[in-house]
């Protein structure tokens, strides 16, 4: 690993508990995602959360959009261990029911009714202590606003602090607040702007970000240019698509700017002429088959030995390769010279000794 440290100053936020997740304050910003079967589905939905769940996903969010979705939520409550999050949208009377199951609500006060209501559900989660969401999106904003100052940073900041006010009025301070519009750069400075107005955690996301590599490069963007900053508590990455892209994208941006780490970082070079072994195939086929790793650890694959042996070295583990064969590194030391028809086999079982030695070393750490 190289000397440089880099720091990011995070804003200490007040703190909430979902389920068993602290969220703000100097909390590790937790990873959230969504499922997209239907909530009647119970089974289906289950199995989706506990997916979620194995891949690293700290809470889950799911849609109740309707009286039989509050039944279903109640069971696939009671089949998984997993922080529950009950999304509402229109109808207040959704929300006070499914209360009495979730771990956190997200709602949208803009689209749930009048005061009377928004009490309503306050007094819901005030029964059971739980935490509220405040999300306000490009989309749904209230319409005076919209009409005065348009779709800016303004009235986006200027509808978040009319909700506190009014969750405030009421008596209610559990909350984490969240703006999200697809556009980018709208989104980072409505969540800045709020950051400085509000002490309340943060949700951060790009919403509607798109699919793939699209959804992931805006994502990324959005929710690093934040977190770089010291704002963000907890995130959710939004992609049509695989659920669990959702997760990995999330963890690598967290990875990338040293605040969480789990799993393998892989460094691999984008090869050119000088690469002599299949790169792509290495790394591709080493991922697969180090998917369950959860032991945070770089390893460096490289083409040649231009960057090859310097990259592998500042690595935990690393191969250079050569003319059809690589050499095996260990914390900048040669372990042996590989061929690539064995490269993969012997990388992953260098990655699983390494794992090894790392848990009899934090056995003998702890007491
Ligand atoms: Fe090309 Fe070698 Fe650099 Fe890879 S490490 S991009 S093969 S010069």
């Amino acid at each position: 690993m190289s000397a440089f440290q880099h720091t990011i100053n995070r804003k200490s936020t007040r703190q909430v508990q979902v389920g068993e997740v602290i969220i703000g304050g100097q909390a590790p910003i937790s990873v959230q995602s969504m499922t997209n079967t239907p909530t009647t589905d119970i089974e289906a939905t289950v199995k989706l959360v506990n997916r979620l769940a194995a891949a690293g996903c700290d809470l889950v969010r799911i849609s109740v959009p309707d009286k039989e979705s509050v039944d279903a939520f109640a069971k696939i409550r009671s089949q998984t261990p997993v922080p529950l999050i009950a999304d509402i949208h229109f109808d207040y009377r959704l929300a006070v029911a499914v209360a009495s199951y979730a771990d956190k609500l997200r709602i949208n006060p803009g689209n749930i009714g009048g005061k009377d209501r928004v009490r309503e559900v306050i007094l819901a989660c005030q029964d059971r202590g739980i935490p509220i969401r405040v999300g306000v999106n490009g989309g749904s904003l209230p319409k005076d606003l919209y009409k005065q100052y348009g779709l800016t940073p303004e009235s986006l900041v200027k509808a978040a602090l009319r909700h506190i006010e009014l969750f405030d009025e009421l008596g209610f301070d559990n909350l984490v607040l969240s703006i999200k519009t697809s556009e980018v750069p709208l989104m980072v400075e409505s969540c800045r702007q709020l950051s400085a107005k509000a002490d309340f955690p943060q949700h951060l996301g790009v919403t509607e970000a798109g699919i793939g590599i699209q959804g992931a490069s805006r994502s990324a963007v959005g929710i690093g240019l934040l977190l770089a900053e010291g704002i963000g508590d907890t995130i959710r990455v939004s992609l049509t698509g695989d659920k669990l892209q959702e997760v990995q994208v999330a963890y690598e941006i967290l990875d990338t700017l040293g605040l969480r780490r789990s799993g393998i970082r892989w460094i691999s070079c984008p090869t050119c002429a000088r690469a002599t072994v299949d790169v792509e195939k290495v790394v591709l086929e080493a991922i697969e088959k180090t998917r369950d790793v959860q032991t945070p650890m770089t390893v460096a694959v490289m083409g040649c030995a231009v960057n090859g042996p310097g990259e592998a070295r500042e690595a935990d583990l690393g191969i250079a390769c050569g003319a059809g064969s690589g050499l095996l590194f260990r914390h900048g030391e040669v372990v042996k010279k590989i061929s690539e028809s064995h490269m993969v086999d012997e990388l992953v079982a260098e990655i699983l000794r390494y794992i090894d030695r790392q848990d009899l070393s934090n056995r003998k750490k702890s007491p």
